[in-house]
């Protein structure tokens, strides 16, 4: 029996790049950020809150041991940063991504990290951020390089086209009533 022929509107996708993907919703789980050591080589341990009454004139609140890090040796993530990260994975980009270019991720993560920590107009370092980003779907541009083409929220998606009527002439049932008998 001969291979039935794919309809042309899928015959014609073949030879396109291999990274063509219709994206849907994503809402990925994103893996947890890196943990960061603090250059404070903590943790240190804070001093213990006093039990019972607050002796006269002992501050409430003793200062952090370290102001990056408030003692925990752990250097927190921007939230800037945390909020792209949760939205580039929760994206229609996130199920694109696999194991391998977490770690690619991470790295970005840190260009991330030092742009918003720096004040947020490094241009040099947006620079960079938006050339690694080039390479995972980042811009309405790399997504069509890469042929990730979004799929429309479900209420836009229009309507399916009514299948037009089958012309009587194509239609064998009008043969078989050519045929029979009156
Ligand atoms: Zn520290």
């Amino acid at each position: 029996m001969p291979a039935r022929l794919k309809p042309p509107s899928l015959r014609q996708r073949r030879n396109k790049a291999s990274t063509r993907a219709t994206l849907k919703a994503g809402g990925m789980r994103a893996p947890a950020l890196p943990v960061r050591g603090c250059p404070c080589g903590g943790p240190v341990e804070l001093p213990k809150p006093a039990r019972g009454k607050r002796k006269p004139g002992r501050p409430r609140n003793p200062p952090p041991v370290c102001a990056e890090c408030r003692g925990t040796g752990t250097l927190p993530w921007h939230h800037l940063t945390v909020a792209w990260w949760a939205r580039l994975w929760a994206s229609p980009m996130g199920p694109e991504y696999i194991e391998s270019d977490v770690d690619a991720l991470y790295i970005t993560a840190g260009l991330v990290e030092a742009y918003w920590r720096s004040g947020g107009s490094d241009g040099r370092l947006a620079g960079e951020i938006r050339q690694e980003m080039a390479r995972f779907g980042g811009s309405p541009l790399d997504r069509r390089r890469l042929e990730w083409g979004l799929e429309p929220p479900e209420d836009e998606q229009p309507a399916a086209p009514t299948p037009e009527p089958e012309k009587p002439r194509d239609d064998p049932r009008n043969v078989l009533r050519m045929v029979r008998p009156a």
